[in-house]
This record gives structure tokens, sequence and C-alpha cells, in this order.
């Protein structure tokens, strides 16, 4: 493995996001929408002018093409901000830009992917479930495919739904056929969010706070067949759609948003320990506090490397499920680590909702565990590396 510097392109559109962020997102702004659980949507549309959102998307459909690295520095810069637009991010570039993408068929990708390139579509997840969390195949959701084949009937519940409130549709993973084996009886529906049928249920959650996470409760919820994932030959085939590039891709949207968050606090605590005297001295010349800044700088670059890594192969479509499993098992885990000690570096200030530190160590408390908990990476590793 070699290292070389970034290519130019990724570096300017560092700068432009960073530009935005100064802009627009404020101490005071991230603060209040934090609180509110919400952020407002404008914001997210005059991030999209800037283009960011095509970059899951190939140009035929208005995109500037798929560049999975360029979509996880987008994030790493954003979520040095916390998930305010991270997130919304997420949600149209990833989960609606690389599903469909990759999983679509021909004429959602003509209906949709040229609306999510322009940042005008926000697609939520609907994977989990009341009794559903790391096993996946088991939902319990169900859907049924008319006799005609037009209609789709779905019936069930979809938990911590985030952004459900904010989004167009919610792609759900859900129970096709109760005959087949596990792992060929679901199917990708993506359901429009105003068909009626449809409740949801705010649910209160500490951490990525850009929108209210939800229950989804669809009670005969009737849908045209052509919302299946990948059109009607999609049918049955939603674990596939899942299982592969779709949760690589998963593992490596929420390990850039780690990553930003661990950074945001390596910088506020560096910079906090040099203005914050204690005993007649800046604490930063305190070896014990110095010790902790130093190690939390190179767990961070140790995060880097190991993301940017497993976007590379990604990216060039080579095998990575071993590797984006690893980047989100360490540095979910890392970043963890490395901003509770950065909180520790600001002692009684890294606890107030004054300072960024406080809402940082909210942010990363869920890491290791949304989008396949760390455990369940090292049993993906575990088998993926044949472990008996
Ligand atoms: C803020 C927030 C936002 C979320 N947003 C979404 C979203 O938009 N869409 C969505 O679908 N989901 C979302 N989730 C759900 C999230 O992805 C799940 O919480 C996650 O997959 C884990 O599921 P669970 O919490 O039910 O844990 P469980 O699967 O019940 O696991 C509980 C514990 O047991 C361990 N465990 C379980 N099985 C095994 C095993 N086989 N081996 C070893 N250990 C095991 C787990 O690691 C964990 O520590 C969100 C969650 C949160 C907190």
């Amino acid at each position: 493995m070699y290292f070389t510097s970034e290519p130019e392109h990724i570096t300017m559109l560092r700068e432009t996001v960073r530009r935005f962020a100064k802009k627009e997102l404020t101490d005071d702004k991230l603060r209040a929408w934090d609180k509110a659980c919400e952020v407002p949507m404008d914001v997210f549309h005059r991030f999209a002018e800037t283009g960011a959102c095509g970059v899951t998307i190939d140009e035929e459909y208005g995109g500037s093409g798929r560049d999975l690295v360029a979509a996880v520095a987008i994030i790493d810069e954003l979520a040095r901000y916390g998930a305010a637009i991270a997130g919304p991010f997420i949600h149209c570039a990833f989960y609606g830009g690389v599903n469909i993408s990759e999983n679509g068929s021909l004429k959602q990708k003509q209906e949709l992917l040229p609306k999510l390139a322009r940042g005008e579509l926000l697609m939520a997840y609907g994977l989990s479930e009341p009794n559903v969390g790391g096993d996946l195949a088991a939902v319990e959701t169900t859907a049924k495919l008319s006799e005609d084949k037009n209609t789709v009937t779905i019936n069930g519940t979809k938990r911590w739904c985030t952004a459900a409130r904010i989004a167009d549709y919610v792609i759900c993973l859900v129970r096709s056929d109760d005959e087949s084996k596990k792992y060929k009886n679901l199917s990708m529906v993506m359901v429009p969010l105003d068909t009626p049928g449809i409740d949801i249920v705010d649910l209160d959650h500490i951490g990525l706070r850009y929108a209210k996470t939800t229950d989804v409760i669809f009670t005969d919820v009737e849908i045209s067949a052509d919302h299946i994932l990948g059109g009607i030959d999609g049918w049955n085939k939603g674990w596939n759609m899942l299982a592969s590039e779709a949760l690589d891709v998963e593992k490596l949207e929420i390990t850039g948003v780690a990553l930003g968050v661990a950074t945001a606090a390596v910088e506020d605590a560096w910079a906090y320990s040099q203005e914050r005297k204690q005993f007649g001295k800046p604490i930063s010349s305190h070896q014990s506090v110095r010790h902790d800044l130093v190690e939390a700088r190179t767990k961070l670059q140790a995060c880097r490397h190991m993301l940017y890594h497993a976007a590379f192969l990604a990216q060039n479509r080579l095998p990575c499920s071993v590797e984006t499993s690893m980047a989100k098992l360490f540095v979910g885990d890392t970043a963890l680590d490395i901003v509770l000690k950065c909180q520790q570096v600001m002692g009684a200030y890294g606890c107030v909702s004054e300072y960024a530190m406080e809402r940082h160590v909210r942010d990363i408390m869920v890491m290791p565990i949304v989008g396949g908990s760390s455990k369940i990476q090292k049993n993906n590793i575990a088998g993926r590396l044949r472990l008996p």
C-alpha cells in the first residue's frame, strides 16, 4: 500500500465545503439546530448549490461522476461541524445516489438521479425494526405483490428511521416472500412518505440530532410496483442489493462522520489547552495533558488512513468488505476513545452546551452502534476471513 498526495479536485472540494461551513454553520446555529433536532432545509439546499450532491452520480444522470473518495471527503469536512449538513448529504448522495445508481432500474435512474444530483430529494433508510437490529435479514415488515404485479402492499414497523419527517422516500428492506429461504425472500422498496397509511412517531435520542429519528408504521400501504428498487426484476433480490456495494458504502459514510467529529474534538481540545491556564501555565504544558493530545492526534491519523484506504478500494470496485468493516470497527471505536479523551482535556467545559465538545460526545457515542455495531463488524471480518 502506497500513499500519495490527495488528488487536486478533492482538495478543492474540501475548500468549497470549508467556505460554505464557515459562513453557514456557525456555533450558535449548530447549537440551536441540535436542540430542536432539526436543520432548516434551505441551508441544505444552499449547500447543494455547490454541486456536491452529484458526486456519487454519473454524468449522464446530471452528476459529476461516481467518486466515493470525494464523497467521503465531503462528509469528513462537513462532520467537523457535526451532523447538521453531513446527515442530509448522506440521505441524498448515499442512501439515494449510491443506492439508485447501483440497484435502480433505468426508469428509476432517469427519474430520480438528476433530482438527487441537484440535492432535491432525500431518502430515509428503513432497515431496522423493533425486533430487528444486527440481524437485518430477519425483517418482519411484509410486502405483498398483487396478482397483476402492479401494486405492492406493505405492513409493519420500521424503527430508527432517521429523517423520515423530512425525506421524500423511505427505502425499506421488506419480507416479500415467505416461501423462499432466508436472504432470498427480501426486497427493497422506495416508499413515498406521503402515501396514505403511513404513521410517523418520533423517538427521543442522543446524538446525530440533524433530524428526528422515528418509527415509521405501515398499515396496508399500497404503492406502485414501480417503487420496487430495480423494478419488478428486483423483487426478492433485496438482500443482494443490500449486502453488495450498498452496505460497504454505508460503512464508509458513517465512518466519515466519526472521523469528522473526532477531528473537530481534537482541534477544539488542542486550542483550548493552550488558552486555559492552571498552576500558572497553559494546561497543554502539563505533561499528561500533552500526552493525551498527542495520542489523540496519532489515533486520528490512523483512523484517516484506514478510512481513505477503504474508500479508495470501494471507488475502484476492488474487494473491500473486510477493509470497510475494519474501518467502521476501528474508526468507530477509536473515535469514541479520542473524543472522550478530548472532553477530559476540557474538564467541566467539555460538559456544557456552550462548547461544541458536549455535542461531539453525544454524536460520537452512537458511532460504534449505528450502521452495523462494532461486534457485528467483528463477526463480518471473521466470517469473510473464513475463521472457523
Ligand atoms: C441515532 C440513531 C439513528 C439511527 N438511524 C437509523 C436509520 O436511519 N435507519 C435504520 O435502519 N436504522 C437506524 N438506526 C439503527 C441502528 O443501525 C441499529 O441501532 C444498529 O444496527 C444496531 O441494532 P440494535 O440497536 O437493535 O442492536 P441489537 O442488534 O439488538 O444488538 C444489541 C447488542 O448486542 C450485540 N449483538 C447483537 N448480535 C450480535 C452477534 N451476533 N454477535 C455479537 N454481538 C451481537 C450488538 O453489537 C449490540 O451491542 C439508528 C440508530 C440510532 C441510535
